[in-house]
């Protein structure tokens, strides 16, 4: 059988009834958009954190580009993030007419290198992006600290790091707000397309409810600016209440994971993730380092072991993305790491079997490229 990065099989099979339960409880509410479900998960989801406000969107994306504007970015404006992460990270930048502004990452964990973000803020600088990369926490305390000194909003790309902790703080708590994918690989997946923007500010609450509904507060007039349809499906939010009960479960079984590829490659020249102090990682993806990467990635296939690499091109190299003037070596962290990462199988319902033979045909492969 092959053996892949993620697979949802395991832990469908083992919560399938709740899972159906979920399903015939909304098909049975008479009401499939915006019902007790979407208002049901929002309230949990902001207890779990301890926030004010959660507003359910249909995805991570969106949940950026909701968060931005919200906070008041628009076209012009100027965000600055990284180029080591998704790319929708920097799509949604892009697509509400604002533009990303990139720092280079750590070498040793591949997180936004916040020594560089002061030297990158000018006058049409209007929000920073941090992201949570790989499910551990960017160092927030120096970059609040800017933050607040130049008066500018941080926004927390959370879409990797659900139930990461950062000093004991959970990750999406600590910026004036935080976005999330539920997108069905993340550490809290629906079954399909879902996100969230979470807040303690009552305004920026207000804004991204709009925004999430057309732009209207109640039915069929626009307020102020024109929003978009962004809803989170009632049949999602459902289905992720359910998960959200088992969040820390998920986190943790991730966790063992990793202290089992800890155990059985920590002698190999492999470098295996490093896990900064006063970080709870949740290891959305497991990410490994070797210069011989692809011969590596290729060698596995004989072993029925299908890797991924997350990500395979910085996204100011994309050609799409060409136009922000950054040539190849303006971010040479971020542009070293893509040719030497990639990802071992993580998820937490992943069988110890499966994991033992990921192993074993790492350590197989390791000894002989
Ligand atoms: C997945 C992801 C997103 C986008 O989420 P979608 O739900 O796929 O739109 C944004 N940022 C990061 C870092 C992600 O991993």
């Amino acid at each position: 059988m092959v053996t892949r990065v993620w697979d949802y099989m395991p832990e469908y099979e083992q919560e399938r009834e709740d899972i159906h339960d979920a399903v015939e409880t909304v098909f049975r509410s008479g009401q499939l958009v915006l019902g007790n479900s979407v208002r049901g998960f929002e309230e949990e989801y902001s207890a779990y954190h301890g926030v004010k406000h959660t507003i359910g969107v249909d995805n991570g994306t969106n949940a950026i580009v909701l968060g931005l504007r919200a906070l008041g970015v628009g076209p012009g404006d100027e965000v600055i993030t990284v180029s080591n992460t998704a790319a929708p990270t920097v799509i949604a930048i892009d697509q509400i007419g604002a533009t990303p502004v990139f720092v280079d990452v750590h070498e040793d964990d591949y997180l936004m290198d916040v020594g560089q973000v002061e030297a990158k803020i000018t006058s049409k600088t209007k929000a920073l992006l941090p992201v949570h990369l790989y499910g551990q926490c960017v160092d927030m305390a120096p970059l609040q600290e800017i933050a607040d000194r130049h008066g500018i909003p941080v926004l927390e790309d959370c879409a990797q790091a659900h139930a990461a902790r950062h000093h004991g703080k959970i990750a999406g708590t600590m910026g004036k707000a935080a976005a999330f994918s539920f997108y069905p690989t993340k550490v809290l997946g629906a079954y399909g397309d879902g996100g969230a923007t979470i807040t303690s500010d009552d305004e920026t609450a207000a804004n991204l409810r709009r925004l999430r509904y057309y732009g209207m507060e109640t039915t069929y007039f626009v307020v102020s600016t024109p929003g978009h349809n962004a809803r989170l499906d009632e049949l999602h939010a459902e289905i992720l209440r359910r998960k959200l009960t088992r969040l820390d479960e998920y986190a943790q079984g991730r966790r063992d994971v990793a202290q089992r590829y800890q155990e059985g490659l920590g002698d190999t020249d492999l470098v295996l993730p490093k896990v900064n102090p006063g970080n709870e990682h949740v290891y959305y993806v497991y990410v490994v380092r070797h210069p011989k990467r692809d011969a590596i990635i290729e060698a596995l296939k004989a072993y029925d072991i299908h890797l991924n690499i997350s990500y395979p091109w910085p996204v100011h190299r994309q050609t799409g993305f060409h136009k922000l003037g950054y040539e190849e070596g303006s971010l040479p962290v971020t542009e070293k790491l893509a040719k030497e990462i990639f990802s071992l199988p993580m998820y937490p319902s992943l069988p110890i079997g499966t994991q033992e033979k990921v192993i074993a045909a790492v350590r197989d492969v390791l000894a002989t490229v």
